[in-house]
């Protein structure tokens, strides 16, 4: 992916595939089989300059472009797929606040974004509203200087230790129609109540939290976006958040690619080595191009975000084809490797359970092609 990278971008690119590689693979794997989280090396992630990779630099950020972000995030996924999630949701949120938030809060929060005090959660999906963000239940009353905020968020990424929850709720009776605005609710407001969700197949390094809020104080100021506006201001975030998860998929279709070839090149039966078999080759040869598609798809979207246009079905097809492509890649790669694919000491194992939840979250495939039958039958 570095062709076409100017020197910054391509000494980030390379810092970040140097620092994922040697800070991050091996604490990775420790996490798939422990309680511990990424939680751990954020404080690395802050000093990398990772939690604010789009921020303006005026403000403090890296003041990267989609093009150089969707990079870092491969390469950060090729080593530890559940800190790329980690990282594409804290900064999603961040993009989405440097289009929404009014200042002077806009300022304020973004200028902080780069420390670990301001990590971040993005929190719409409740245990009835997944695909239908609109059938959300989480409620506000209007009281004086603010919202009181009560209902339950389900599978927020980051839910553990976050400081800021971007939350999505209704304020509006439902008589109103599909009327929800969008609230930076501090991790610390009175009534928020985390609990974290076990039992994960894979990105088990990820946080995964059930948050509830009991009347939970929110005020005014803390509105991102006009009041009424959430849809508007979630779906302009998951254009840049699906090219991150879809950036995820292909830096763990980049490891197991790398696996795959690793391991043809060593393992030998009927006398020679397996890499000689037309059946292994068909395998490694079908999963380069897939991955080579998916990051062109990627690069496309990121440069449509970049020169400001918009185009949900360009991140779609990015996230759609990539999440879909990187499940396909780690079946081979599980395959080349026979008995070994099937255990815990090949890293295959890990990576094919970890590609499994990129076509599920941030809309899942099916989701994804409805974005994008919409918008070729409008043409
Ligand atoms: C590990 C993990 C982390 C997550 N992190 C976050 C987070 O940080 N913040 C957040 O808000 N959410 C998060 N999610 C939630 C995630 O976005 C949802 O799981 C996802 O949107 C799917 O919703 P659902 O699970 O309710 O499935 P459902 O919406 O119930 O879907 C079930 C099935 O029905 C299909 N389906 C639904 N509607 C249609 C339709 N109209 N046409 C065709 N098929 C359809 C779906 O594609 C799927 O196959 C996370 C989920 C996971 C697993």
């Amino acid at each position: 992916m570095d062709v076409g990278l100017d020197e910054g971008q391509a000494l980030l690119v390379g810092g970040a595939r140097d620092f994922a590689r040697s800070e991050l693979l091996e604490r990775d794997r420790r996490w798939d089989e422990t309680d511990e989280t990424v939680a751990e090396v954020l404080p690395a992630l802050a000093e990398m300059g990772f939690l604010n990779i789009c921020i303006p630099q005026e403000l403090g950020g890296l003041g990267c472009s989609y093009e150089t972000y969707v990079r870092i995030l491969h390469e950060i996924a090729y080593a530890s797929p559940s800190t790329a999630v980690t990282l594409s949701v804290h900064n999603m949120v961040g993009n989405i606040l440097a289009v929404w938030a009014q200042e002077p809060k806009r300022s304020e929060w973004l200028g902080r974004w780069g420390g670990t005090e301001s990590f971040a959660a993005f929190a719409v999906s409740e245990a009835g509203a997944g695909s239908d963000p609109a059938s959300s239940t989480t409620k506000t009353e209007k009281v004086a200087g603010g919202w009181k905020i009560s209902g339950e968020k389900m599978w927020i990424t980051n839910g553990l230790t976050g400081s800021w929850f971007l939350t999505m709720a209704r304020t509006a009776p439902k008589s109103e129609g599909k009327v929800f605005s969008a609230f930076l609710v501090p991790g610390d407001a009175p009534g928020l109540e985390r609990a974290p969700m076990h039992g994960k197949m894979g990105i088990r390094g990820s946080e995964t939290a059930v948050i509830s809020y009991d009347e939970v104080f929110c005020p005014d100021n803390h509105l991102v976006g006009p009041e009424g506006k959430a849809m508007q201001v979630f779906m302009s975030g998951l254009d840049g958040g699906r090219l991150g998860i879809a950036a995820q998929a292909t830096g763990i279709a980049e490891a197991c690619l790398d696996e795959m070839v690793s391991y043809a090149r060593e393992r030998k039966q009927f006398g020679q080595l397996i890499g000689r078999f037309q059946a292994i080759q068909t395998m490694i040869a079908d999963s380069a191009v897939e991955l080579a598609a998916a990051k062109e798809l990627i690069l496309r979207a990121a440069r449509y975000i970049d020169a400001g246009k918009t185009s949900p079905a360009a991140s779609a097809q990015a996230k759609l084809f990539a999440s879909e492509a990187a499940n396909r890649i780690a079946y081979r790669a599980v395959q080349v490797h026979g008995g070994s694919g099937y255990v815990h000491e090949y890293r295959v194992e890990q990576l094919y359970r970890d590609a499994r939840v990129t076509t599920i979250y941030e809309g899942t495939s099916e989701i994804q092609r409805i974005v994008i039958a919409r918008s070729v039958l409008r043409q």
